[in-house]
């Protein structure tokens, strides 16, 4: 039986009625399997799983999606029941922000104002104060993030970090179709034909990375050969970075420490992001 909690008071609740560990896994819904994975993982190691289903408006910048942001909770019920989901925190914007703005948030540093924190420059102290709000209200011993969403697993590690959160952070591989293209519930608004192009990130990422299994160290070079990838596609990247995988700094020279290449693409109405790690972490 999965419980459906749409207050904090009935989360806690629940939580204080829940025996052993509990998982966490932040979501915004629109679940696909990659969410799914991260249920998977929770599964595993925690002894319940609480999915959280919450569109923040706090890490969505002005001219974002936030009202498009898909939003199809009946379903994502199913898939919850199906992969044997304990509960989900459910709750309203007003139950989460009932003052309006919150005026407490939590900042990252430089950690937010790289790669994605460019063009979207609130958008990890939206999702840093989100989740530290969800750790304070769920009480887990484990949360679940997505490789895919390197940046936001960097950050989140970091914060758990220097705040001295007392849960484990877990970090899950990105789930991608058999194309390659990581499962993103933005993936929604492609049409056919962008949703083909859109395989070109890991690609381009798959090319970055043969250069490095070839021996090539020069970040410029593996840069380049990831972002002409991209243009020989028609595409126009945002940015293709190779950083550090846990500060997320640059270095001239990739020695032989993991490097995760991460990109971002518009591609019709969707900002699409991919990453890869070259060496093993
Ligand atoms: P979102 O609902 O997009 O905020 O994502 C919720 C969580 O699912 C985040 O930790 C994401 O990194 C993770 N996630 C999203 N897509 C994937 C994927 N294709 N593979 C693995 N994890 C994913």
């Amino acid at each position: 039986m999965i419980e459906v909690l749409r207050t904090i008071d009935g989360m806690r609740r629940w939580h204080r009625q829940a025996s052993g560990t509990v998982g966490l896994v932040p979501t915004m819904g629109a679940l696909h399997d990659g969410h799914l994975g991260l249920v998977q993982a929770s599964k595993g190691q925690a002894g319940r799983t609480v999915v959280s289903v919450f569109v923040n408006p706090l890490q969505f910048g002005a001219n974002e999606d936030l009202s498009a942001y898909p939003r199809t909770f009946d379903r994502d019920l199913e898939l919850l029941k199906e992969a044997g989901a304990d509960a989900v925190f459910y709750p309203s914007v007003e139950e989460m922000y009932p003052r309006g703005e919150s005026l407490t948030r939590v900042t990252v540093g430089r950690m937010g104002q790289v790669l994605c924190g460019r063009a979207r420059p609130i958008h990890f102290e939206g999702v840093a104060t989100v989740v530290m709000k969800l750790l304070h209200i769920v009480q887990p011993d484990y949360a679940f993030f997505g490789e895919k969403d390197w940046q936001q697993l960097a950050v989140i590690r970091r914060m758990v970090d220097d705040m001295n959160v007392p849960v484990t952070v877990v970090g899950v591989p990105t789930v991608r179709e058999s194309s390659g293209l990581a499962l993103s519930s933005r993936n929604h608004y492609l049409t056919p034909p962008e949703h083909q192009l859109a395989a070109s990130l890991s690609q381009a990422l798959q090319a970055g990375r043969r250069r490095y299994e070839d021996g090539e160290r020069s970040r410029d070079a593996i840069r380049q050969t990831i972002w002409n990838w991209l243009e020989e596609q028609g595409l126009e990247p945002e940015y293709v970075e190779l950083v550090n995988p846990d500060t997320l700094e640059t270095s001239p020279r990739l020695l032989d420490a993991p490097t995760v290449a991460a990109v971002a693409v518009r591609i019709g109405r969707a900002r699409l992001i991919d990453n890869l790690m070259l060496g093993r972490k």
